[in-house]
């Protein structure tokens, strides 16, 4: 988990044209005219001194992954208006969902970290729903195995844990094929890694012994087609998060895949109690939310989203022309946020200024800008390449206009030495 740090100090206004548009929804909606104010609502960042950021990083969940685009913020304030049945927003969201991604069934989690414990939950419970209150501890007689490769162990298997399974481990195919007992109850696949055994493979060898498997490609979008694509490879279960590349409420993901494994995991889901994921919660909300930015994600195109990002990025890149030895470069990571980014290059000694502290220096000015945080470090996260002599920024979570705040103050920096 990369540590972001946190300014204090005067802040800057960062003006959000969406919620302008926000406003006007309400706006129309209300009987007599309303004063500003009412409007857009009171800025709680400012009234609580909590500094806004300009995000140059990524969809990073601490710096509150991504802003919603105008159209789902107006969805989620319309859904705020009215009580609806919370099991008929469930199912008819789900069935909608499903058929816009082209899989049999999906569930509206919140998050992608949620949906790997509903999923797991619904492996060892699907045709045994009175299984599903004894998750985590009482699972003497429910299958509890999952079998993993050993380089897809990550941060987020605790979310499988919570479900009180044990992994096991293998490398080799040999390993794999040899590690199916009759405890096995999910073949677990974390989209982004490296391992010997690909994805393919990895689904026959599990069908051919009747296990369901599960594929974790939680910040694998764009492109817009992995939406459908791995559920259409014959993965059992996939998750997307929500506030990632989707742009949908940050408190919300999809649980794509099996109808029977898809109902299994609602009964683990709140609003049942006595369940792994009461505390999941959904909100109406985040339902409505989800819904909204996946009609929007589909609206657009990869071509377009890819280029409006290189734009960003070149453009940033035009106002460093002259700080010495800088190069550029585009990098699109391979699978997870397979975007552009911008790296920048270039001799520390002759600017006198590291990559870190050209970070520190835009994170504690104003506004304050967070860079990617595999800037200045050897092992870059999420794909990227060793930047240990460069600046990372991610252009894809920054808002109209930011890209030449962002260049201004890289200029600034990096001239000033
Ligand atoms: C971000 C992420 C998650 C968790 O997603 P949330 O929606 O924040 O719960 C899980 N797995 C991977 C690979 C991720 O990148």
């Amino acid at each position: 988990m990369p540590n972001f740090g946190t300014r204090r100090g005067f802040l800057a206004q960062n003006t959000l044209a969406a919620l302008g548009a926000l406003g006007a929804a309400f706006g129309r909606a209300q009987a007599a005219p309303v004063r500003p104010a009412q409007v857009d609502g009171e800025d709680y960042y400012d009234k609580l001194g909590v500094p806004k950021i300009i995000n140059a990083a990524g969809t990073y969940t601490a710096l509150t992954a991504s802003i919603m685009p105008p159209p789902v913020q107006a969805a989620v304030a319309k859904a705020a208006r009215h009580p609806v049945r919370l099991a008929d927003l469930q199912r008819k969201a789900g069935e909608y969902i499903a058929r816009r991604l082209k899989c049999e069934a999906a569930l509206v989690s919140s998050g992608a970290a949620a949906a790997l414990t509903l999923g797991t939950a619904a492996c060892m419970t699907v045709g045994n729903r009175p299984a599903v209150a004894r998750l985590p501890l009482d699972t003497a007689g429910l299958k509890n195995e999952v079998i993993v490769q050993k380089s897809h162990r990550y941060g987020y298997d605790h979310a499988i844990r919570n479900c009180g399974i044990r992994f096991v481990e293998v490398e080799t195919l040999a390993q794999y094929q040899a590690a199916f007992t009759d405890r096995t109850v999910m073949c677990h696949f974390f989209n982004a890694a490296d391992g010997q055994i690909g994805r393919e493979q990895w689904i026959a060898v599990a069908h051919r012994h009747g296990v369901p498997c599960f594929n974790d490609a939680a910040a694998d979008v764009p492109p817009i087609s992995n939406l459908w694509a791995y559920t259409q490879m014959g993965f059992d279960l996939v998750t997307f998060s929500g506030g990632k590349g989707l742009r949908g409420p940050q408190n919300a993901g999809l649980l794509l895949g099996r109808k029977d494994l898809i109902e299994a995991a609602t009964w683990s889901n709140s609003p049942y109690d006595e369940t792994v994921g009461r505390g999941m919660k959904v909100a109406k909300e985040q339902i409505v939310g989800m819904v909204a930015a996946i009609d929007w994600f589909l609206a657009q195109t990869d071509d377009g989203m890819q280029a409006e990002f290189r734009r960003r990025a070149e453009r940033i890149a035009a106002h460093l022309k002259d700080v010495p030895t800088l190069r550029h470069e585009i990098f699109i990571p391979p699978v997870a946020n397979a975007v552009p980014h911008l790296l920048l290059r270039y001799d520390p000694v002759k600017v006198r200024k590291t990559p870190l502290d050209v970070a520190d220096s835009l994170r504690n000015g104003a506004p304050a800008i967070e860079l990617n945080p595999a800037t200045g470090r050897k092992s870059g996260s999420a794909g990227l390449p060793d930047a240990e002599n460069a600046i990372v920024v991610g252009v894809w979570m920054l808002q109209p206009g930011e890209d030449l705040i962002v260049a201004r103050r890289l200029r600034e920096a990096l001239l000033q030495a």
